[in-house]
């Protein structure tokens, strides 16, 4: 067989891939028809394919590359670590430099009280770690029983049997015995698709006393935690209403439940602090953690959890770990992947400068007729798509379709944007520049109006 590289032809390179590679979350018979497109490389925010367009990614991949694509400083840390300790394990009484170092300094950035470092080598893993570690924090502390993890309806917390559960994606669910027993769900806080005819701040309430009442139900007694992002990410990018975390924080704290904050999305600068519980006021008992901690440069993943936590847990033999947990290369990179973020001072340009300038950008994107409300929390945000905004009327065809066909026109405008639903979603690197985010806002505008021109010309308007 000839060597397989970027100088093989686009087609040859799509029959390779539809002949030998199944893709996550695709129905793999549509996409062969139509051939993926081919990312030879990148630099920056933009991606180039194997035709030499220049796409703009405005989702940083999977919401991780938050540095930005070609720092060569992070390719330096890894060939150094392979160099010199390519893998050691943490299992056995053994510990490593780079797994020290960067416990110690995601301590540091952690708010709080979460000191503590559990690793793994995704989110997915993390949130397996976190079902497992609460439910054996109550039972050391004499409460077996208290076993039952709430969740919310299309939260995403991570693919595995354990993580997939947790999450209220119901398409996973129907597939491969998902959830796995001792897991329920509450309602999201998505106002504009559910919240009827309340106000933001009673549908906030409302449904952050769903919690409650869930509680209620289940019996304290047998509730270890509560677990959900600051903001919804893969759900598409769902800022609760003001009403609602204070609610929730208040919720945990006088049922004595622990609350879980999923921050794989949110963490790392996202929201324009360094994690998105500081930008809401949380105060978590645990925070999963993935993707911006390497900006995507090597699969890392970990649960920062409190003193508290920590302490019970310390007290007997937590029989749970993988062999990547702390992978000392991994480390090594996401500890460079930090000092950038800090020196460079990107979290605080997102917060004070960049941020705000996507904000009134992204927000006027409300002016063009398709685009009911537009939300954004630092350099998270979502449209949504409506023929009626002020009824807050869905399409008429299945929810997605639309979103879909915008998203088309997304792609074919070399912009990376995704649809959940009929919402439109960015998540761009945090590095992205304003005369960047004016060639993301221009191609957003530009894919609208195709999107609306061929939703029309389908009769779905
Ligand atoms: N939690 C959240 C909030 C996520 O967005 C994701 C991934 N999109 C995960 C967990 C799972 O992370 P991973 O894909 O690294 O397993």
């Amino acid at each position: 067989m000839q060597p397989i590289t970027n100088h093989l032809p686009t087609a040859e390179l799509q029959a390779l891939d539809a002949a030998h590679h199944i893709h996550p979350f695709t129905t793999q018979s549509e996409l062969a028809g139509k051939g993926a497109r081919v990312i030879t490389g990148a630099r920056g925010v933009m991606l180039r394919d194997s035709e030499g367009q220049e796409i703009l990614d405005a989702m940083a991949g999977l919401w991780c590359v938050n540095i930005g694509y070609g720092r060569d400083e992070l390719a330096e840390a890894a060939a150094r670590q392979m160099r010199e300790l390519p893998y050691y394990n943490t299992f056995f009484q053994t510990t490593h430099v780079p797994a020290i170092a960067l416990s110690a300094k995601l301590a540091e950035l952690a708010p709080g009280n979460l000191n503590h470092v559990f690793y793994a080598g995704s989110g997915s893993e993390a949130n397996d770690t976190n079902l497992r570690m609460v439910r054996t924090y109550w039972a050391e502390r004499g409460k077996p029983e208290k076993q039952v993890v709430i969740s919310r309806w299309n939260a995403y917390h991570g693919s595995s049997v354990g993580s997939g559960s947790l999450g209220g994606m119901k398409g996973m669910h129907a597939q491969g015995g998902l959830p796995i027993p001792g897991i329920e769900h509450v309602d999201q806080p998505n106002w504009w698709a559910e919240g009827g005819d309340m106000s933001p701040e009673e549908f906030g309430l409302e449904r952050a006393r769903q919690l409650e009442a869930k509680i209620d139900e289940i019996g304290e007694d047998r509730v270890a935690a509560f677990i959900a992002e600051p903001v919804q990410g893969a759900g598409g990018v769902i800022v609760a209403p003001d009403s609602y975390w204070p609610e929730v924080m208040r919720i945990c704290r006088e049922r004595d439940i622990l609350f879980i904050a999923d921050e794989v999305i949110c963490g790392f600068g996202r929201t324009g602090e360094w994690f998105g519980s500081q930008t809401l006021d949380l105060t978590p008992d645990i925070m999963t953690i993935a993707k911006g901690l390497s900006s995507g440069y090597q699969p890392i993943g970990a649960s920062i959890v409190s003193d508290a936590v920590a302490e019970v847990i310390g007290n007997c033999e937590f029989n749970h770990g993988y062999t990547y947990s702390g992978h000392p290369v991994a480390c090594a990179v996401a500890l460079e992947n930090l000092r950038i973020l800090e020196e460079e001072k990107i979290v605080d340009r997102v917060r004070e400068d960049t941020g705000p300038y996507l904000r009134q950008k992204f927000e006027a994107l409300t002016d063009h007729p398709m685009v009911g409300e537009a939300k954004i929390v630092g350099m998270m945000g979502s449209l949504a798509l409506t023929p009626d905004k002020s009824a807050r009327a869905p399409f008429a065809a299945d929810a997605g379709t639309v979103g879909f066909m915008t998203r088309e026109r997304c792609f074919a405008n070399n912009l990376i944007m995704r649809h959940v639903g009929d919402r439109m979603i960015i998540s761009p690197p945090l590095v992205i520049s304003k005369t960047e985010i004016d060639t993301l806002i221009d191609r957003a505008w530009r894919s609208l109006d195709e999107g609306m021109a061929a939703v029309k010309e389908a009769g779905l308007w």
